[in-house]
């Protein structure tokens, strides 16, 4: 098959890009670099099956592409308000690529006859008021919030893509992915790589709030497996969970990485950011159920992997020089 994934210069979406061409398709990545690196497909440039574009999605897919399945994946999705590569450094683009990407991208699925996958997130159950959440949970979520402008826009992505399922006939599905971890993440401030890189360097953890919030994280092999048994076997206008129901505090995960690391880090209090949600863990039952899938590394495992990733992108660094 040919198959657009839209963000596929991203974390999540060059490994989605990998995966694509190891069953065998034809890829074309749409990206416009917002927040995203070539760096992450430059070893897939020789690859005869694989096809970069540099475009912005919020004017939907360039001229005469076909395609038999559209994954869109393009958004910003750091919260951290320190970092240039957040959502909330980036509110108006993220606004625009969840609401109109998402609306333009329906229409040219509807248009070629491609299945689509939006990936909306855990955010959609903002601050949750219950847990674990389950994807009939409607969430608890600010419209003007700091936060509004990506699970604001994440919510009305999820409902243009049902409106066209409903009223267009769209062969398209929904899944809410929760916080996923590994290789090639980007450093925009999401807990995880802040949390690796400073122990790395041996410089304290940054820990916002009391450390006490919770989140379920996810290695990036899993989710990304995840969100291929959705295309393929998810249902038209469903909605799946992804992620990892294995909860820890921010506290547990310095804690963790310190140990694997062996870094003489400490931990630095910095002000909890406004909505920070106090817990999260996926419900993943029904993506068990009906997409025959479940995460299968373990958290310490996932770290190993990202450390040593990160210790060999050192290596490759000090070797360039
Ligand atoms: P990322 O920032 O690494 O990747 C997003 C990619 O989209 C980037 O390459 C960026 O350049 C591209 N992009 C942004 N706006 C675009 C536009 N208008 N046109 C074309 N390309 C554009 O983030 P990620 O972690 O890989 O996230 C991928 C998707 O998964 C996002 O939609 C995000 O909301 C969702 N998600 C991710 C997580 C997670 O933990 N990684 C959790 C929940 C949801
Ligand atoms: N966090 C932290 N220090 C950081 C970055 C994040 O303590 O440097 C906390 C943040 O307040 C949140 C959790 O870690 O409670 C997860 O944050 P992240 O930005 O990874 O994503 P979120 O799950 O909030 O979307």
């Amino acid at each position: 098959m040919t198959i657009v994934v839209t963000g596929g210069a991203g974390f999540l979406g060059s490994h989605l890009c990998d995966k694509l061409l190891e069953l065998g398709h034809e890829v074309i990545c749409i990206d416009n670099l917002l927040t995203g690196s070539e760096e992450n497909i430059k070893h897939l440039e020789e690859n005869t099956n694989f096809k970069f574009i540099n475009y912005d999605v919020v004017n939907g897919l360039p001229e005469g592409l076909e395609a038999d399945q559209i994954y869109h994946l393009a958004s910003p999705a750091s919260p951290n308000h320190h970092n240039p590569k957040s959502y909330t450094s980036l509110p108006f683009e993220t606004m625009q690529v969840n609401s109109l990407g998402t609306w333009q991208l329906c229409e040219t699925a509807v248009k070629m006859g491609a299945k689509f996958l939006f990936s909306s997130t855990s955010e959609v159950y903002g601050d949750p008021l219950e847990h674990p959440q389950k994807e009939d949970y409607r969430g608890n979520v600010s419209t003007t919030g700091p936060r509004s402008v990506y699970d604001e826009s994440k919510r009305f992505g999820e409902t243009i893509t049902s409106a066209f399922v409903r009223s267009k006939g769209l062969d398209g599905r929904i899944v809410r992915i929760f916080n996923t971890y590994g290789p090639k993440m980007s450093e925009d401030g999401r807990v995880v790589i802040e949390f690796v890189t400073a122990a790395l360097n041996n410089k304290s953890f940054p820990v916002f709030g009391d450390g006490k919030q919770t989140r379920s994280f996810c290695f990036v092999s899993d989710m990304v497996d995840g969100i291929v048994a959705a295309m393929e076997k998810g249902l038209k206008g469903e909605i799946y969970n992804l992620g990892n129901p294995d909860e820890f505090t921010i506290l547990d995960l310095a804690e963790k990485v310190k140990q694997l690391t062996g870094s003489t880090s400490a931990v630095e209090y910095q002000p909890l950011p406004e909505d920070d949600p106090k817990q999260r863990c996926p419900d993943i039952g029904k993506a068990k159920q009906k997409l025959g899938w479940e995460p299968k590394i373990e958290l310490e495992e996932g770290l190993k992997k990202l450390i040593d990733y990160l210790k060999s992108k050192e290596a490759e660094v000090f070797l360039k020089k």
